[in-house]
């Protein structure tokens, strides 16, 4: 069965904790159990020192279906990932999961994806005025709830 769905995930603090030099609790659960059904799983993160080598490290390009490494987070850019993905799409099928409301939850907002602002770690209590993310919560083991 060709996969139409796509989850981008962010890496850093959404689900890897960089205080305690790990994964969340629960973030690779929530990876296999959205591949189960039916989401191609990719992680967008930002180009950065040391960043391939520590999620390399975390064993997460064996339960994601794709990394991408990207220069910064917006509307074009996720689209273009969705592109690669899905080719022909509908926006409706594409989610973004992150923890920084200002980066990857707008960026999600640009391009018309679903949003799900993961409000835990540095970032949990910058706020945005014009940022509505579609759903928020409080730790990575509630996503599942939501594809529920
Ligand atoms: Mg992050």
């Amino acid at each position: 069965m060709k996969k139409d769905k796509l989850i981008i995930i962010d890496f850093n603090r959404t689900i890897y904790d960089p205080e305690n030099s790990q994964m969340y609790a629960g973030a690779r659960e929530m990876i296999k159990d959205l591949r189960s059904r039916g989401y191609i799983t990719v992680i967008a993160t930002r180009i950065e020192g040391g960043r391939s080598e520590l999620i390399a490290k975390q064993g997460v390009s064996d339960i994601v279906d794709g990394i991408e490494n990207i220069p910064t987070k917006n509307g074009r850019i996720f689209q273009g990932i969705a592109d690669k993905y899905l080719g022909h799409y509908k926006k409706n099928d594409v989610w973004v999961i992150g923890d920084y409301i200002t980066s990857e939850i707008r960026a999600g907002v640009e391009a018309g994806f679903h949003t799900i602002w993961v409000r835990q770690g540095k970032f949990r209590d910058v706020c945005s005025d014009d940022i509505r993310p579609e759903h928020i919560i409080y730790s990575i083991e509630e996503v599942v709830n939501i594809f529920r």
